[in-house]
This record gives C-alpha cells, structure tokens and sequence, in this order.
C-alpha cells in the first residue's frame, strides 16, 4: 500500500508499505477513504516530537472502512464506516477509567507517533471498541475528518477548560484551524464577544465570516493595548492560546480580566514567563490540556445536526498520490490561505 512515511527532520515520502496486519484481538484493520494533515505533523517534520522515529507513517485523523477485526472486537464489524480518533484509549486503564483518554498508560496520542497511522492507505487500530466512533449512514463524512482532532481540540481544551459562559468576553490568539475550531464551538455557549488576535489578515476575515465579533492584527506588536482597549480596560474572562508560542501565551497573561481563565491549547517548545509579579492578587486560572476527545459523540451529534458546518473549516482537496503537494500546501498556509487540506484516498 501507498503511505506517507516520515524519515527524520525535513524528510519524508511517498513509499510502497506492507498493509497492516492485526496484531492483537483488540485491532481493527481500517481502509482509509479520507485523512488530513495537522500542524502537530509539521512540528514532527522539523523534529520537533521525538517519540516519532524515522520510518512512521505519519498521520492522526480520518475516516474510514472497516477492512478486518481481530476476535475481541465486538462494536465494529467489516465494512463499518467510522472515525477514527487521533486519541487511542484502552478504556480499562485508570486513566480512561477517568475519561483522560489522552493519557491511557497504553494509547493516548499514538497514532503517527509511536505506531504507524493514517495517511495511508489502511492503518491498523489498536483498541478499536473505544477508539474508533460509528458513522452514521448518509453523513458527510469529510465533514467528519474535522471530528478526529481539531473540533474537540478547540472545545475541550480551550472552550470547556475555559469556561466559556453566556455573555462572557473572550479573545482567542491564533486564527488557524485550532484557534478557528474553538471559535466554532465556543459559539455554543453564546459569549458576548469573540476578540480573535493572528498575524494575518486573510486569517482574521475567515474568522469574522466564522463568528468572531472583533479581531486585532498583533503584527505591530501592540495586541495587548489593542484587547484592552476593546474591553473598556477590562481584559477578557478567557483567553485561548492557540499558537504554541511564548510570546501569545505572555499575550493571554496581559489581556486576562481578574477572575478569569487562561486555556491553554497551543504546543509548547520552549519556555514561557509566568508573570506571577502581577497576576498572583488576580483570582485567576490556567489550564492545559492534552485533547482526551470525550467530546467527540456530542460533536459527532452537533455537525450531523447541521449546528454547526465543519466544512468551512477545509480550504483545499488533493489524493494521495499529491499528498507531497498537500504537505506544501498547507505548510505554505500564509500564501495559500490553507485551513485544512482533505486527502482523498
Ligand atoms: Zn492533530
Ligand atoms: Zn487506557
């Protein structure tokens, strides 16, 4: 089979693998019809997650075919369509037992990582019961691909961590797909306003046409006086950080009003100050989170239900075979205006 196989920082290629093959009782043999690429991809391929070595196939998210279960599977059968979830869980561990499905002592975020996964044409899961989701029938199931990472991304790791509430004052740094995602879902709770803060401004509009109620160009440097001065000196009631950077994290420190919560969702390389000097009066919370995906049904429900449209989250369309091209596309993303990129098997 066809596989986009990492090997090492800057390299990768499309190479002729050995179909997967069941391995334990628990593992469902997945036909991939469509996958995607996310930012946490590029941050493999500039070596940035050592826990991927070279020779994975990469890629976390998709839907697919049923091909094969091993004996102990009893929740999907051949020719199940499903999602599969960029999350693995076992679902008997004490993690899972906990719902933290990310942090299952023998799944969590493995998918393209430790094991081989999905941007290709079949991927082998493990645990299929608890980690791949039944696609019910008629749904549009590219909609879907944006339910395997970004969407409960977005929500459970800046939106629910948040606490987002009705009428509540909001900015979230990064108006990429995660940043987007979380715009997307945090509408569920009816904020007040939604201040989104990128670089760019294509970016920016996108995320007008998407919900948000102010953006700030942070180019000039001056994002914090910007977000100030739209709350009336206030700063926000949450802050999402959806970039990875020091400097957008010590933004969110800036703009938070007393009282509030900063999420963060964004994955981190290096240090970031804390300026405890002057947020320890303020009443506030931080958190951070590995997305666990408990949201996924209830996403699943809420994108079926036309609530909300998934699709405008996907900018570009390429196969497999083009899947070189799909990298650079979506790697280029302030010239192309890339959101997501769907790979169609
Ligand atoms: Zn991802
Ligand atoms: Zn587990």
């Amino acid at each position: 089979m066809k596989a986009l196989v990492y090997h090492g920082p800057g390299k990768m290629s499309l190479d002729e693998c050995p179909k997967p093959t069941l391995n334990a009782a628990t593992d469902a043999i997945v036909k991939v019809t469509k996958t995607t690429i996310c930012g946490t991809d590029l941050h493999i391929l500039k070596g940035d997650v050592p826990t991927c070595v070279s020779g994975r196939i990469l890629g976390h998210e998709g839907v697919g075919i049923v091909d094969e279960v091993g004996t102990a599977v009893t929740a999907f059968k051949k020719g199940d369509h499903v999602l599969i979830s960029c999350i693995t869980s076992c679902g008997k561990c004490e993690y899972c037992r906990k719902q933290m499905y990310s942090h299952c002592t023998t799944g969590g975020w493995i998918l393209g990582n430790k094991i081989d996964g999905t941007q290709a044409e079949y991927v082998r899961i493990r645990y299929a019961d608890t980690s791949l989701y039944p696609i019910p029938a008629g749904a549009d199931e590219e909609a879907l691909v944006m339910l395997s990472d970004i969407l409960p991304t977005g929500f459970e790791c800046g939106v629910l961590n948040g606490k987002v509430q009705p009428g509540n004052t909001i900015a979230i740094v990064g108006s990429g797909p995660i940043g987007l995602a979380a715009l997307l879902t945090a509408q569920f709770y009816s904020p007040a306003d939604i201040i989104m803060v990128d670089l760019d401004d294509n970016r920016l509009e996108v995320a007008k046409r998407f919900g948000a109620t102010k953006t700030v160009n942070s180019k000039d440097g001056k994002a914090a006086e910007a977000v100030m001065k739209l709350t009336g000196n206030r700063g926000v009631d949450t802050a999402i950080e959806a970039v990875g950077v020091a400097a957008t994290f010590e933004l969110c420190e800036k703009i938070i009003a007393a009282g509030g919560t900063i999420a963060n969702i964004g994955v981190h390389g290096t240090k970031v100050d804390l300026h405890l000097e002057s947020l320890w009066d303020r009443n506030l919370t931080i958190t951070t989170r590995l997305v666990d995906t408990v949201s996924t049904p209830m996403l699943l429900n809420v994108v079926q239900s036309k609530r909300l449209d998934a699709n405008l989250l996907i900018t570009h369309h390429f196969k497999l075979d083009d899947v070189l091209s799909a990298y650079d596309t979506f790697g280029h993303a302030a010239n192309t205006n890339a959101l997501k990129v769907i790979i169609t098997m």
